[in-house]
């Protein structure tokens, strides 16, 4: 399955990732390229207008007959979510993102794709393996047994599956990515759905400009996380599409840092240094989580690699531009 001189198509491509996925297909040479949200175009993160943009509601499947339509390859980014916040309380929005992923792999099989590649989440692991927050690295296999984030990493997990059994039985060539933490410029910042680089960044600059130099922190501030810069994941997807990797492979980042640490290098770029309180009863997510890249080194000979405080400075440079330009949630 190549890139070049193909015609593809991107689910969710009014979103954070998909945004950034439509160039970096342009820059591997598609044929074309067609972009499919749901929202309306103004409210687009990104829009490339030399793609097909289209706005649909892939949840049906006519919709989702209509997006496939003389594509080649699909990318399949189209889902209901946001960070802790939002999907400890949409537990049931999050889950029907199966409809989107039921219809386009239906919709693929019959106009016959070449390729199907769906974005998994970090939050399909099994929640024991999760406990700590000093933890080994998740491999691909601690998603069994079954424990997942209630709720979004259960869709996740059933939609991996869906996947798999729609290349053993019908043929489809599907490939998985389980996305662990994608940050960078261009995505949510505010309103709800942000996750904690985008979140740090923002509290830590409005502080700086308010001069209320204080900063919330959701948990105690010692939950581990590892956090993927965007072009890295968009290097990724393209890498695992054109690959012969069937099984869900990690995408991620194996920089480990603590909530505490993200602080402290959101603080040190921005040049200030807040009072931090902890809001212990807000969703912090499980204690700790890493993703163990071997797999990936394996098939690709390549990992996520760009360092956080590099990608941190270039998200709050952008972050700040849009505070200063009074940009309100997207
Ligand atoms: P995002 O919310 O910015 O983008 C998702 C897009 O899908 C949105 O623009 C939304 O409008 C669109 N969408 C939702 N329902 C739709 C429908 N019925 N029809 C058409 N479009 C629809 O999210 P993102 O961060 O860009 O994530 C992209 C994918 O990667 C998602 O599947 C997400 O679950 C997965 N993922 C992301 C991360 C991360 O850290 N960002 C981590 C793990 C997995």
């Amino acid at each position: 399955m190549q890139i070049r001189g193909a015609h593809v198509l991107v689910c969710g491509a009014g979103g954070f990732i998909g945004g950034h996925l439509v160039n970096k297909l342009y820059a591997d040479g598609a044929a074309s390229v067609r972009a499919v949200d749901i929202k309306p175009i103004d409210e687009w993160y990104q829009k490339n207008s030399s793609a097909d943009n289209r706005v649909l509601d892939l949840k049906k499947i006519e919709a989702s007959h209509e997006a496939v339509e003389g594509i080649d390859g699909v990318f399949q980014l189209a889902a209901d979510m946001g960070g802790m916040g939002f999907i400890e309380h949409n537990k049931a929005l999050c889950m029907l993102s199966v409809l989107t992923n039921t219809h386009m792999l239906l919709a693929a099989r019959e106009a016959g794709v070449k390729g199907f590649f769906y974005s998994s989440s970090a939050c399909v692991y099994n929640g024991d393996k999760q406990k700590d927050a000093n933890l080994t690295p998740l491999k691909e296999e601690d998603a069994y047994p079954a424990l997942p984030e209630d709720g979004y990493g259960w869709e996740k997990l059933f939609s991996e599956r869906m996947c798999r059994h729609f290349r053993e039985d019908f043929g489809l060539e599907t490939r998985v990515a389980r996305f662990h933490n994608v940050y960078g410029p261009q995505g949510t910042w505010t309103g709800g759905r942000e996750k904690a680089p985008a979140a740090v960044s923002r509290k830590v600059l409005e502080a700086k400009h308010s001069g209320k130099h204080e900063i919330e922190i959701w948990g105690d501030g010692h939950q581990t996380r590892s956090f993927m810069y965007v072009d890295d994941c968009t290097q990724g997807v393209a890498s695992i599409y054109e690959s012969d990797i069937l099984e869900p492979i990690n995408l991620g980042s194996s920089e480990m840092v603590t909530i505490n640490q993200l602080v402290d290098m959101a603080e040190e770029i921005a040049g200030v240094k807040l009072k931090r309180n902890y809001k212990l009863d807000a969703p912090k997510g499980v204690n700790g989580r890493n993703s163990d890249n071997t797999l990936i080194q394996k098939y690709l000979g390549w990992e996520p690699s760009i360092r956080l405080r590099d990608g941190m400075a270039k998200t709050m440079s952008w972050i700040e531009e849009q505070m200063l330009a009074g940009v309100a949630v997207k």
